[in-house]
């Protein structure tokens, strides 16, 4: 483990060139019934096999083995601004209701390597059936609440569930949103028929009957009070759970996640990168149905003995200081959001950051999109913290970039995620060559040599091929994990992300990225958020356009206002990168494209633009961006 006196560098090294020593000391921070034969099984590239002939669980890990020395100690903090509910569960209370939910999805037939479907709001049953699932062995695949019935069907035929863990509702901004009709619809569209489905009754909204399928949680709860279901001791290669990303880019990807390897690389990051101390409180503000809920509400902080607060709601309501009035009260030291998250937060009034005590928070980590400079600049000034942006993907569960202060204190720059983590073998690539770019300031594709490091997906559920077609053999002539990222690295190894390779844009031979565009368009002070998206263009190839939310709605109305600011735009780009990235127009809109998880639908707005057809959008949040569009081009 790291010691004072190591430098990241030297850490890093260690990583890279001695892999299985390092990971192997790495892997005495979590509890393992046979410690592992072998560290790292890469006889079969790219699949890479992680602690090979050790047997553990997650659940043990993140529960009982805290119970000696933290059984009273809250593990996990409920509070929901949508029922007004706020509930406490110590690890042993915890503990107790993970074993009861464990108790019925076994009573209801479920057995090792089963999968257990989970589409719930954010309520603490969620959290008890994915321990629960992982405690007896089960695979847990989590769906993002309120998902509609078709994205909803596609996953329930991926995953094949025995069983389904819902709610009757979830709730959002106060509207109820009802879950049974869309899984009821849902299990009808798909081919695959879960037997049972485990239903929790929140009272929000009424629920249809299925007798001899549906089951109800408080009552099957009643029954297994004081069941104790042992913690099942899997290989380390035992698949936890799959997880599909996004879809920002396409047909999401059911991600396939060990179980050793994930313990071992979040025990680590919770150390190292987020610096967590046990019994202090971690808060990620992301929602379990995504990756990073995964790992840094339930998983990461229970492992490393933290209390983790699981929050459901908005970060405007009841206002925009909710967030801070929770850091206050339960004296959150680590705190992890988005920036879609922040950009929100920053369209309201900025005295709601000054109306709490904030003194107990260390740090904010923000990951899953590019954090832009304006928004890092206000959020770090309001709270008065480091602001440490992360770069990672649902593949790879925890930090591919960011700065490591556990290990060694390191300042972050503004716009870029940091240096690669230990275990993550970077590279940057010429797409077209392959070969390895050394220089700085050439733009390249994010890329990583394999094994990828623990925690890693294990592969694309039930589709060996399209992982190794989809992530391995993009680039000619090697066999190296593609991000599908572009970036470049300044004289200090620091990273760039400039947006996804496809989103790189050819104007008159010009190369260039969207990302670099809106930069320079969100730094103008009426700019509240803006979306860069390449147009085919007859005479030049590509065009950039721009789509701005104006920072106040007048500009909205006002067309004699548009176009001055749309001027200004154009100054700013022209002065910044030069006339060939200045956008062909700019248009304003009151919101963007977004998938589920807040991030910018780009290949919509794009279709949009050309007049075709976007495509799946069954991840897409809020339909009225795509009517607000379409009636720009009509
Ligand atoms: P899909 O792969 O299905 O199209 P997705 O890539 O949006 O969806 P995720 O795994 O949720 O699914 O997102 C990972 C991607 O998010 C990264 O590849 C990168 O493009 C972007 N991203 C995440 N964190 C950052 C960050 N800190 N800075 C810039 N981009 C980021
Ligand atoms: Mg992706």
């Amino acid at each position: 483990m790291a010691g004072a006196e190591t430098t990241f560098r030297e850490f890093y090294r260690q990583s890279i060139d001695r892999p299985d020593k390092f990971w192997a000391e790495q892997a005495k921070r979590i509890d393992w019934q046979v410690p592992p034969q072998q560290i790292c099984d890469y006889s079969q590239p790219p699949f890479a096999r992680w602690f090979v002939g050790g047997t553990t669980n997650l659940c043990h890990n993140a529960v009982d083995r805290h119970l000696a020395s933290r059984a009273d100690q809250p593990a996990l903090i409920f509070v929901s601004t949508e029922t007004d509910q706020e509930q406490v569960y110590t690890y042993a209370q915890l503990h107790t209701e993970v074993q009861r939910m464990a108790a019925v999805l076994k009573d209801l037939g479920v057995e090792q390597g089963d999968r257990v479907l989970i589409y719930m709001p954010m309520i603490p049953e969620a959290a008890f059936a994915m321990l629960a699932c992982v405690r007896i062995g089960a695979i847990h695949s989590v769906v993002f609440g309120g998902f509609a019935s078709g994205s909803l069907a596609t996953r329930i035929e991926d995953a094949e569930p025995k069983v389904v863990v819902s709610a009757d509702a979830g709730s959002r901004g106060g509207k109820v949103v009802a879950y049974k009709p869309l899984l009821d619809e849902a299990i009808e569209l798909s081919r695959h028929k879960p037997r049972r489905v485990l239903m929790v009754d929140r009272k929000l909204a009424p629920m249809t009957w299925l007798e001899k399928r549906d089951v109800l949680w408080s009552e099957l709860r009643a029954q297994h009070l004081n069941d104790h279901v042992p913690c099942t001791w899997v290989d380390a290669t035992h698949t936890s759970y799959t997880l599909y990303t996004s879809g920002t880019t396409g047909k999401p990807k059911g991600v396939q996640r060990d179980t050793g390897g994930y313990a071992v690389a979040l025990a680590a990051s919770m150390d190292l990168i987020y610096q967590g101390q046990p019994g202090e409180t971690y808060f990620c503000t992301s929602d379990i149905g995504w990756v990073v809920g995964h790992s840094y509400i339930i998983y990461g902080p229970l492992i490393h003995g933290m209390s983790t607060l699981m929050y459901e709601g908005l970060p405007i309501r009841p206002d925009a200081g909710i967030w801070w009035q929770l850091v206050e009260k339960y004296k959150v030291t680590r705190m992890f959001s988005a920036p879609t998250a922040v950009r929100v937060l920053k369209k309201q009034d900025p005295a709601h950051l000054k109306q709490y005590d904030l003194s107990s928070l260390k740090a904010l980590y923000l990951a899953g999109e590019p954090l832009d400079q304006p928004t890092a600049q206000w959020i770090s000034e309001g709270l008065g913290v480091p602001i440490i942006d992360n770069y990672w993907q649902t593949e790879t569960g925890w930090p591919i970039m960011t700065i490591a202060n556990g290990v060694e204190p390191a300042p972050s720059k503004f716009g870029s995620p940091g240096v690669p983590m230990y275990g993550y073998h970077l590279k940057l690539i010429n797409e077209n060559t392959g070969e390895d770019l050394v220089g700085h300031q050439e733009k390249g594709v994010v890329a990583i040599e394999g094994p990828l490091p623990p925690g890693c997906l294990q592969t694309i559920w039930k589709d060996d091929e399209r992982f190794v077609n989809t992530y391995w053999k993009s680039i000619p002539d090697r066999l190296v994990y593609n991000t599908f990222d572009w970036g470049i690295r300044d004289e200090d190894g620091y990273y760039f992300i400039l947006g996804r390779t496809d989103d790189v844009i050819n104007v008159a031979g010009h190369r260039l990225g969207t990302r670099e565009i809106e930069e320079c368009i969100a730094g103008h002070s009426q700019v509240a958020e803006v979306a860069v998206v390449g147009v085919a263009d007859a005479l030049k190839g590509q065009v950039a356009m721009a789509f701005v939310v104006p920072r106040d709605n007048h500009y909205l109305q006002d067309d004699a206002a548009k176009l001055r600011l749309e001027g200004e735009i154009m100054k700013l780009v022209d002065g910044q990168l030069g006339a060939v990235a200045r956008p062909s127009r700019v248009l304003f809109v009151s919101l963007l494209p977004k998938t589920r998880s807040g991030k910018l639908l780009r290949r919509a707005l794009q279709a949009v633009c050309e007049g075709r057809d976007p495509g799946d959008l069954t991840t897409m949040d809020d339909p009225a961006a795509l009517h607000q569009l379409r009636s720009l081009f009509t």
